[in-house]
């Protein structure tokens, strides 16, 4: 309550509130700053009285990255000005709160593009995608934020602002901090600004396949294919029968319902030919949209996890497991193998051309829900791949990141990410007991 009284002129509410996947956060408060100045003050004193804080986007955080109590939140939203789009630089200056597709459609209105596209761009904000390295349908030729990110403003969790890297192509002044905050789930400071990169809207004429393979080892063998042809599509989207059900009933989809569920490419058209060839060699049916249409099928996608949450609504976990795409057909091999095993039904949803995949496991029992859990994560571990491409890590898998990072990298590499936290917030209170924090300490410390 001191802290309130002592930051009274800045907005704030008292509310609980959940995440998509229903996790629940009771802060003291929570607090709308309209600028850094605001935002600095309130972490300052945070500081001062050793107030832990979440940094909160649009709450779509699908890994519990924004649960917990008796912390402050500071709620970025009212934060939402697009501030300069650089038509000679080629990038966009943009406050943190700025929703991703309104960041989207202003710099289309000039010509431009930004292609990082987590499935949530018409709900979750600049900040809250850096700050979880959101990846998306267009990452399998463009990547994540990760690679779109030029300069930072941050509030440090001593309430100090600093500006980290330059609106350039090229900088090689120092440590690079801005890709250590990038994916850093709240940890280490507040993003208040972001610089990102932009590019002129690509002029090639590009082609929306929507494709429905025999059965999931055909979309293995179309992925792998595409591989060995050089064809690098700008979308390769997997969703399977159950989810383009579940599509159809919530969503109106009226999408074909087939066995092997249907694969969504963009690609060029000078790759055309080529990809008729691999495509009927494994499917049933192919289908070229037109430019409606493709756009249809794109929103659709995007709503897909809607879809299944409307089926099941306590639907709590979606897998991001990352597999080499050389491993993909093995690896979608033993998922059936599993959910025979299990006896279980997981709707699979992929951005499949990278590799990156979200069964979304649906079983009663807790315990075999998580048994399921990471066992399928340990596959991805043991294959060379990640427990996560793009949701991060938060409260739900800081175990399986000490088991990624001891099979791969070796204990010496958590000890590096925990220092450096200490470092940056070294009173911890920048979204404790998440992530590095609560790998370190409870599953590896106690291990
Ligand atoms: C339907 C649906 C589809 C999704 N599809 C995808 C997808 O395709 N790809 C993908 O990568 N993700 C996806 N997600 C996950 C999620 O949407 C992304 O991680 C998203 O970018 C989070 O943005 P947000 O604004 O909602 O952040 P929040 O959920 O509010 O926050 C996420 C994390 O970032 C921190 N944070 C938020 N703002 C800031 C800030 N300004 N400074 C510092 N830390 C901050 C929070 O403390 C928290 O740890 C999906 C989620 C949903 C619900």
């Amino acid at each position: 309550m001191e802290v309130i009284d002592e930051i009274g002129d800045i907005e704030h509410s008292f509310e609980e509130r959940f995440d998509y996947f229903g996790n629940k956060s009771s802060p003291i408060t929570i607090f709308y700053p309209r600028n850094d100045d605001e935002v600095a003050r309130i972490v300052k004193l945070c500081y001062e009285k050793r107030i832990p804080i979440v940094p909160w986007g649009a709450g779509t955080s699908l890994t519990g990255a924004l649960s917990g109590r008796d912390h402050i939140v500071i709620d970025l939203s009212k934060m939402n000005k697009i501030i300069e789009i650089n038509e000679i630089d080629w990038y966009v200056r943009a406050q943190a709160g700025v929703i991703l597709a309104d960041l989207q459609e202003k710099v289309k209105e000039k010509g431009f593009f930004f292609p990082p596209d987590p499935a949530s761009y018409f709900m979750c904000t600049v900040g809250g995608a850096i700050a979880e390295s959101s990846g998306g349908m267009k990452g399998v030729k463009y990547g994540s934020f990760r690679e779109w990110v030029l300069a930072l403003k941050i509030v440090l969790p001593n309430g100090k602002i600093v500006k980290i890297g330059e609106p350039l192509r090229k900088n090689r002044a120092g440590y690079d901090l801005v890709h250590l905050f990038i994916g850093s789930e709240g940890t280490l400071g507040i993003i208040t600004e972001a610089w990102l990169r932009i590019v002129p809207i690509p002029k090639n004429s590009i082609m929306t396949i929507a494709a429905f393979p025999r059965d999931l080892e055909a979309v293995g063998n179309i992925i792998l294919g595409l591989r060995k042809n050089k064809i690098l599509p700008e979308l390769s989207e997997y969703l399977d029968y159950d989810v383009i059900k579940a599509m159809n009933k919530h969503l109106n989809a009226n999408l074909k319902e087939t066995k092997g569920g249907m694969l969504l490419l963009q690609i060029d058209e000078s790759d055309l030919e080529a990809v008729n060839k691999i495509l009927k060699d494994n499917c049933e049916d192919i289908m070229i949209a037109n430019e409606d249409e493709a756009i249809r099928l794109y929103s659709l996608r995007a709503q897909a996890l809607k879809a299944i949450k409307s089926e099941h609504e306590n639907l709590s976990f979606a897998e991001d497991i990352v597999v080499p795409i050389s491993k993909l057909p093995e690896a979608i091999k033993k998922l059936e193998e599993m959910r025979t095993k299990y006896n279980t039904k997981f709707y699979l949803i992929s951005h499949i051309g990278d590799g990156n995949m979200h069964p979304c496991i649906i079983v009663d029992d807790e315990k075999s829900r998580l048994e399921l859990f990471e066992k399928i994560a340990r596959m991805a571990i043991e294959m060379g791949g990640s427990i996560s491409g793009e949701h991060g890590i938060g409260k739900q898998k800081a175990k399986l990141l000490v088991e990624q990072i001891r099979y791969s990298n070796g204990e010496e590499v958590l000890e590096i990410m925990y220092k450096i936290k200490r470092i940056i917030d070294e009173r911890q209170i920048m979204n404790p007991r998440k992530f590095v924090e609560l790998a370190y300490n409870d599953f590896w410390q106690k291990a």
